[in-house]
């Protein structure tokens, strides 16, 4: 059936409904934060089109109910491919929270870590950007009249208040602006009556966003500051870098220089280069690096330093924020998320300890800062310089020229057939500041120990010989112990079993309550006072008197921090020592005040996790004490070995980085292993070097790229088939689009429950990442990686635990 319409057209019938109903362009493409992994079309009201734009915040209808949802215009097109399009609400927030750069840089985040572009978006705007708390606006006074008008009226005026007010605005200079409320307080009149004056059009009131006051909220003032004369080594680096810094083009520059070598001064040097073209640097460090001591650095140097680090308050994050958008701040130092500081002009983007596992994001988007750095990089056409001492091994690879061994000469060049090598470089400080020798390395055989002395004692007589000869010379000394809490086995001996978590598949570390004193010893004999805690979903528990099994007696095995302390505590009853630990240091305040201690000397000794291993330099230190090189080694995870002499290494150039030369103790209970002997001599290229054989014999990173599924459920046989019907999927992917990766599982995870959560994973390698991008997205597309809550991608994972 048909019919004729007003012009006399015959028409199918149900079309011409849908063509009146056809919604008119633009259309707005916005990610949702909800993580809902696409982007939805929306109409955008007449009254909208004129000011939307790409990268503001907006509320849109959502599902059935048309809730009102929050989420970011991502693009706006003239059609949609959408059929039942809905109208966009309202503008949330006018300005534009994620610039265009920013905007390239967060999708390709989606496409790479898999995780739904709003998700990123909402990682890449801090929350108190996004919530608007405490912006301050001020209202600013300016003439709009000639000063002679004004002069004039000021004379007939009769009315005082109105004269002050008159007054003073003359006493602007011209062209310049005041605040309404001051000059309300100081003509002693109210603002109401200053605005009359602007409808009557003698001056104008502008809302402005508060200026700056500084851009740096660090105590000291900023100073000038004498920057060391470079040495040589460091000298030849510079002159490597220096091109660099302002050809405007992507470059990665990979500093490998030994701790203590003056890398920071590098870093200053070449963002000064940068500042200078008034251009802003990012400076990217480990949260825990963030200590005045590193800040102070960077504060000394340039006028204005955003230093964004986890204390701050909301409102001070949303005034950076505005700051670092107007290029108000030259650099921007910071952890993790500062990588998506919002710099107008980015000439260089620095990230220090590059190797930092701390870098990668484990709740989604799982990025790693670290190469997003490089992403961001090469997105801005600027230099990246990424300094350690021991550098990751893909970066190091990557950096490394193929054919030669090794590279070891300054700024040797890669030389790959790859076309993108000639864009990285490799650059060396192969010696200490000053001429200072590097750290001498012993090493304890413990198992030997054990031999000659009674009891237990987790500190060798080397170690306590050392001690009190570097306290006796009122030096500093670092102690070293990777793992918290008193024991790590609390064990059964009748049922050849420790205690475990209820909810996980780990086992219980006992922690000693403080101010309890238990006895030094692997067997309960003495009262001990404490909780068992789980270290992976934080469960806590009474350490029960007896095996809750067979009610026989508890043994404490293992060791932690709170056990080196008791036995300190009776070895050196008068040291002035502290223990650093995330039990101890609940904030950044505490550890901030603790350094201050240890800088005057009122603590001569700390005792700490890997938080002390990093960025610590105090020139009285002259001991550094490993108390176990081993804890990371028997890791299930292929970095076990990389982590070990990383954590080794770090903490070892800690010592000796005054006058008086440097000793490190590294007690272990293997001796002979490859990692361990490498750490000894301190030989980066050489562990590098048999590390990179390994892993390119299995193909493991950074021969291959991986991906890891991991797929969680409460329910074991729900998760079991849910991890089947994935790898069939995969499988179906791989096939069709005839790809080579490698799928391995799915499998139990090493640690198969946390929290209650059995666990499976699913691990893709494959020679290309363009490769495991290719599968992922025909999953993604087929939305089978859509439950979020239930199944996590990694991309590049750092831990396979
Ligand atoms: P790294 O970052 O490689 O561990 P730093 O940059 O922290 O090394 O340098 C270690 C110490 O040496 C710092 O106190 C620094 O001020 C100082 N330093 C750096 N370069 C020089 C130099 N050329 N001459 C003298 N001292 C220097
Ligand atoms: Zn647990």
């Amino acid at each position: 059936m048909s019919e004729s319409n007003l012009f006399g057209e015959t028409i199918e019938e149900a079309e011409p409904a849908e063509a009146a109903l056809a919604p008119v362009g633009p259309f707005a493409a916005v990610a949702l934060e909800a993580s809902i992994d696409k982007t939805l079309d929306y109409q955008i009201p007449k009254q909208l089109i004129s000011t939307l734009q790409v990268g503001q915040r907006v509320r849109v209808p959502l599902g059935r109910n048309n809730k009102p949802s929050k989420g970011y215009v991502v693009a706006i097109s003239p059609t949609t491919e959408y059929p039942k399009i809905k109208p966009l609400i309202s503008i949330d927030d006018p300005r534009v929270l994620v610039g265009p750069k920013l905007m390239t840089l967060a999708r390709w985040i989606s496409r790479y870590y898999v995780a739904p572009l709003g998700t990123v978006l909402d990682s890449v705007i801090p929350s108190a950007v996004k919530k608007r708390v405490g912006r301050s606006h001020v209202s600013r006074v300016r003439l709009l009249m000639p000063r002679e008008q004004v002069q004039e009226m000021l004379e007939k005026t009769k009315a005082p208040k109105r004269r002050a007010i008159l007054a003073r605005i003359l006493q602007v200079p011209e062209g310049e602006a005041v605040d309404l409320l001051h000059l309300a307080g100081e003509a002693g009149s109210t603002p109401a009556t200053i605005r009359k004056l602007a409808a009557a059009g003698v001056i104008d009131i502008k809302s402005e966003i508060e200026p700056p006051k500084s851009a740096v909220e660090v105590a000291d003032p900023i100073v000038a500051f004498d920057a060391p004369p470079l040495n040589g080594d460091q000298q030849k680096v510079m002159d490597e870098l220096s091109p660099r810094m302002t050809s405007n083009t992507f470059s990665t520059n990979l500093l490998l220089g030994v701790t203590g070598s003056g890398k920071t001064e590098i870093y200053l040097r070449c963002i000064k280069q940068v500042v200078e073209q008034g251009r802003q640097a990012l400076v990217l460090v480990p949260e825990i690096a963030l200590t005045p001591q590193t800040v102070r650095r960077f504060t000394q140097r340039f006028a204005n330093v955003a230093v964004l680090h986890s204390g701050l308050s909301q409102g001070q994050r949303h005034r950076f924020w505005q700051q670092i958008l107007t290029g108000h701040a030259q650099v921007v130092v910071g952890a993790r998320s500062a990588i998506f500081a919002p710099v107008p002009n980015l000439g260089l983007i620095v990230v220090d300890e590059e190797h930092e596992s701390s870098y990668k994001q484990d709740t989604a988007p799982r990025y790693n800062a670290r190469d997003v750095s490089i992403k961001r990089a090469q997105l801005e056409e600027s230099p990246i310089i990424l300094g350690s001492a021991t550098p990751s091994l893909e970066t190091f690879h990557r950096a490394r020229p193929v054919g030669s061994a090794l590279a070891d000469q300054n700024g040797e060049r890669s030389a790959r057939a790859d076309p993108t090598s000639d864009n990285r470089f490799l650059l060396r400080l192969p010696n200490r500041v000053r001429g200072l020798a590097m750290p001498k390395v012993e090493l304890i055989d413990m198992k030997q120990e054990g031999r000659y002395r009674k009891g237990v004692h987790l500190l060798s007589q080397r170690l306590e010989k050392l001690l009190h000869d570097t306290l006796a010379a009122k030096q500093q000394a670092i102690l070293l112990l990777n793992r918290r809490g008193y024991s790590n086995f609390v064990y059964c001996a009748s049922c050849q079993d420790p205690l475990h978590c209820k909810f996980c598949d780990a086992t219980m570390t006992y922690h000693r309550t403080a101010g309890a004193h238990a006895r030094g010893s692997t067997s309960h004999e003495g009262k001990h006072t404490g909780q068992l805690h789980c270290h992976y979903c934080l469960a806590v528990n009474p350490l029960p008197e007896k095996c809750p099994t067979c009610g026989k007696k508890l043994s404490l095995f293992g060791l932690g921090t709170q056990r080196v302390e008791e036995e300190i505590q009776q070895k050196f009853p008068q040291m002035k020592f502290a223990r650093v630990d995330s039990d101890t240091m609940r904030s950044g305040k505490d550890y901030e005040a603790l350094l201050a201690k240890f800088a005057a000397g009122e603590v001569q000794v700390l005792l700490g996790t890997q938080m002390i291993a990093k960025g610590l330099d105090y020139p009285n230190v002259t001991l550094v004490g490993v108390i176990s090189g081993d804890t990371a080694l028997a890791l299930p995870d292929f970095r076990a070995a990389e982590r070990t002499f990383q954590l080794i290494t770090q903490v070892a150039g800690r010592a000796g980085r005054g006058d008086a030369p440097g000793r490190v103790v590294l007690q272990t209970f293997m001796p002979d292993d490859p990692t361990i002997q490498f750490a000894i001599k301190q030989d980066f290229d050489g562990f590098a070097a048999t590390e990179l054989g390994h892993r390119r014999e299995i193909g493991l990173p950074p021969f291959a790229r991986m991906v890891r599924i991991i797929i969680r459920d409460q329910d074991q046989e729900k998760l079991i088939q849910r991890a089947e019907e994935l790898a069939a999927a995969l499988n179906e992917a791989i096939d069709v689009l005839g790809s080579q990766l490698s799928m391995k599982g799915p499998m139990p995870c090493p640690i198969s429950r946390i929290a209650g959560y059995f666990r499976h994973q699913i691990v893709l390698s494959s020679s290309t990442a363009g490769e495991l991008q290719r599968v992922l997205a025909s999953l993604r597309q087929a939305k089978a990686l859509a439950k979020s809550d239930r199944i996590a991608v990694d991309v590049d994972p750092v831990s396979l635990l």
